[in-house]
């Protein structure tokens, strides 16, 4: 983080992109089984039923392409897929997948029925995707010998399997891959109230006291991401072992999270910055992503994908057709409004303030 923020202070290690940290103890906090999943009432019915009909006709789960924000689930729900259709999952990613050989020693490799779960499947080259569409269609691979007029091709069958596919961004996929998608949902955010049921569950798992109140507090900061909960409540938990008696009550919440930067609704540094920055340098918006990012030195892909997403749900962010726009609630939250749009109190007839 740069701090282009001016009233906040020295930046740190950043909450929206903190995706590798603590793995083990993350994985460990997967909801294993559908009916473990919180929340996704709508995902999980569809899955079900997809699940059920697949196993009673011995048959693979149709292929799965899952979208939304990072942090809410769908690599959970890929694995919840396979275990119960109890089948092997195989995971890769989109931008691992450099060459057709490194998908082909994939599919080729797969046993009758398992998921083979490609994450950022929107960042898979073009040259590897059209080897996908035959798989996922036909399950085969066409594998093409020589050029030009002696070129020769031979089908190779694979395994009936399940692609599962996620992407936080839905509309970078070609419509050939899209299309091939037996189910297509969107994951959603989570309520406060659905993000307290998971902090209080990881509570459980990490054996740490939580009160109502406490799980509250953690969850209505969370940006309605599961993973973030569950990366605050570990911030809480150190706090409140090192600094109160361990257990997470709403006070030891509340005085954990601000020191995290974190504030009453859930932004963070990052959001702040941004909104500051657009409202500062750019009277509000609207302004491109690109002079965003450069402002901020922030990847791009980090605000489309980690930042904006919480800030157009909330209505603090606009998308128009020439820019993002800082909305008239964001200012008011952060009480800072662009110099151009801002109030000029009018004086009366007698030179009087007439606010
Ligand atoms: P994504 O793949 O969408 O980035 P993940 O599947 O990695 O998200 O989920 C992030 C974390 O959130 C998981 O480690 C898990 O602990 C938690 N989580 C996700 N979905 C649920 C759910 N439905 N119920 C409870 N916890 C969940």
């Amino acid at each position: 983080m740069r701090s282009t923020e001016p009233n906040d202070p020295e930046p740190r290690e950043h909450l929206l992109t903190d995706k590798t940290s603590d793995e083990k103890a993350r994985w460990d906090l997967r909801p294993k089984r559908l009916a473990e999943c919180i929340g996704q009432s709508r995902l999980t019915e569809t899955l079900s039923i997809a699940i059920q009909a697949a196993s009673e006709r011995g048959e693979p789960v149709d292929h799965i392409l899952l979208h939304g924000p990072p942090g809410l689930g769908k690599t959970t729900f890929a694995n919840v897929i396979a275990r119960e259709m109890d089948v092997p999952i195989v995971t890769t990613s989109g931008p691992a997948l450099e060459r057709a050989g490194d998908l082909i020693a994939y599919l080729t490799g797969l046993e009758l029925g398992s998921v083979l779960f490609i994450d950022e499947i929107h960042r898979l080259p073009k040259v590897v995707e059209e080897f996908l569409y035959p798989a996922m269609e036909d399950f085969a691979v066409d594998f093409i010998f020589d050029k030009g007029a002696h070129a020769r091709s031979h089908r190779f069958r694979l395994e009936r399997f399940t692609l599962v596919g996620a992407t936080t961004r839905p509309g970078l996929l070609s419509a050939p891959l899209r299309e091939r998608f037996g189910i297509t949902r969107a994951v959603e955010f989570y309520t406060d109230e659905e993000l307290a049921k998971v902090v209080k569950r990881s509570a459980g798992i990490l054996d740490v006291e939580i009160e109502d109140d406490g799980a509250i507090e953690i969850a209505r900061r969370a940006r309605g991401t599961p993973r973030i909960a569950n990366t605050l409540l570990k911030r809480v938990r150190d706090f409140a072992q090192v600094r109160a008696d361990g257990r997470i009550t709403s006070k030891v919440a509340l005085e954990a999270l601000m020191l995290e930067g974190v504030d009453e609704i859930g932004l963070t540094d990052l959001d702040r910055i941004l909104l500051r920055t657009i409202i500062r340098f750019y009277g509000g918006g609207p302004v491109g992503l690109e002079a965003i990012a450069a402002t901020l030195q922030q990847e791009q892909d980090t605000i489309v994908d980690m930042v904006e997403p919480f800030l157009l749900k909330i209505g603090f962010l606009a998308r128009t057709p020439s820019g993002r726009m800082v909305t008239e609630e964001a200012c008011m939250h952060l009480d800072e409004y662009p110099a151009k749009k801002r109030k000029t109190p009018k004086r009366t007839s007698t030179g009087e303030l007439g606010l």
